[in-house]
């Protein structure tokens, strides 16, 4: 099965917007088996969609829409797509009735509002339902090949994808012939370290086939395997897992596409404890990743900015004599990371507590080399310590690879208790 993606809307040729639909969805083919050969960008002009379809259907067998299912004038995917195949357009009911009611109750004029143009879809195919938005979606077959329809707002298209878009395209491959995948994410560890420790497994394999996957500052390898049902998929790859798993068991801290700060959010939510935080080369940065997730204010208690010395003395209570004189640790020391995070312990009355201080760069700082950081740990049964690294890459790299490593070594307390 090959498929091609068509991304509409002006906006992304004029590069007001990243065309990250079709990354998304490139990568949910690339799972499910479908290869993709080609992506185009076509404005929104239906002329141009056409002829975009007509290049589109030569050479794929499924070609997905995205964008321009939006209620104006311009958005003409529908028309496009009907005037190809020479389908007509129909509403989708239960969508035009929801729209409606919700029309009236903002006291639309619901006769003359062009919002019900979203409730349109391709008469005969397959709708789907947009559960957080308005513009159906749908699918279906026309002279071979076969037609979707998806909106182009990521938060409308993800959930759809997921729910509807993804079930129609397994059933159409065929239940045998799908790919079914488990994505395993590691921490601590660079890509090159964990492939190292599974060469022979990679070098030996057909079935699951092991491919490590491109992630921002995360290391990902995808488990996949042909088989008709997900029991009998689970049954091929649990070896190669298990086998993974036991190398690399201290690292591997997710066995689905998982961010690391969600990992971690999820394991303080499940046992009930609460973590704060004390930064200093990260800049608030460790923060921000934790609330970067839903339902982290019933975890993260809160954190400290303590860029300087005299706010790492007067607020986290770091003792003077780690940070002044002579033959003092200074501020990037094993030392005054676990003072940090036994002062943001004590503050915020969490159960654990993180800290990092290093540095960031570029220049060299207290005579310690650029991506010298420590990750201090503190808690309750948790005697207050530090942990040493030494990072490579330029400013906002060290930074962003700190705030993870101070995650993965919280996981890990987190994972032993
Ligand atoms: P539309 O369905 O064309 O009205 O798109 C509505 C909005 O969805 C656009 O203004 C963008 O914010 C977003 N959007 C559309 N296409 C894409 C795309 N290919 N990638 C990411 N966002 C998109
Ligand atoms: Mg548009």
């Amino acid at each position: 099965m090959r498929a091609e993606i068509v991304a509409v809307g002006t906006e992304l040729l004029l590069g007001q917007i990243l065309n990250t639909n079709a990354r998304f969805l490139s990568q949910e083919l690339a799972a499910l088996g479908v290869d993709v050969y080609h992506r185009q960008v076509v404005g929104d002009n239906l002329g141009r969609i056409v002829r975009a379809l007509e290049i589109a259907r030569e050479r794929a067998d499924l070609i997905i829409l995205t964008g321009g299912l939006g209620p104006t004038q311009d958005d003409l995917t529908r028309d496009a797509v009907a005037q190809l195949t020479g389908r007509s357009l129909a509403y989708h009911w239960p969508t035009l009735t929801r729209w409606e009611a919700f029309a009236a109750s903002q006291g639309r004029n619901v006769a003359a509002d062009s919002g019900k143009r979203q409730a349109l879809m391709v008469e005969g195919a397959d709708p789907f339902p947009n559960e957080t938005g308005w513009a159906v979606g749908c699918a279906f077959e026309a002279d071979g090949t076969h037609y979707m329809l998806l909106p182009g707002p990521p938060r409308e298209l993800i959930p759809m994808f997921q729910k509807y878009a993804r079930p129609w395209i397994r059933k159409l491959l065929g239940e045998e012939n799908a790919l079914h995948s488990v994505m395993l994410k590691f921490a601590g560890i660079g890509e090159s370290a964990v492939e190292e420790r599974l060469k022979d497994l990679v070098e030996r394999q057909s079935d699951p086939t092991i491919a490590p996957y491109a992630k921002e500052g995360e290391v990902a390898l995808r488990l996949s395997t042909k088989a008709a049902t997900e029991e009998e998929a689970r049954r091929k790859i649990a070896p190669v897992l298990e086998e993974i798993r036991a190398r690399l068991g201290d690292h591997l801290y997710a066995e689905e596409d998982i961010a690391l700060e969600e990992a971690v959010v999820r394991r303080l939510a499940e046992t009930g404890r609460t973590v704060s935080a004390a930064e200093s080369c990260t800049g608030g940065l460790l923060a921000e990743l934790l609330t970067r997730v839903p339902g982290s204010s019933k975890v993260f208690k809160g954190g400290v900015v303590a860029y300087t010395i005299p706010v790492k003395k007067s607020v986290l209570g770091v003792p003077a004599r780690l940070l002044e004189g002579a033959d003092a640790p200074g501020a990037v020391s094993p030392e005054t990371a676990a003072a940090m995070a036994e002062g943001a312990f004590r503050l915020t009355g969490s159960d654990f507590a993180v800290s990092v201080t290093g540095v960031a760069g570029p220049s060299e700082d207290e005579g310690k080399p650029v991506g010298l950081v420590f990750v201090g740990l503190a808690g309750r049964d948790l005697a207050a310590r530090a942990v040493r690294l030494q990072l490579a890459g330029d400013r906002e790299g060290i930074r962003l690879r700190a705030a993870k490593r101070a995650l993965y070594e919280l996981w890990r307390v987190l994972a032993q208790r």
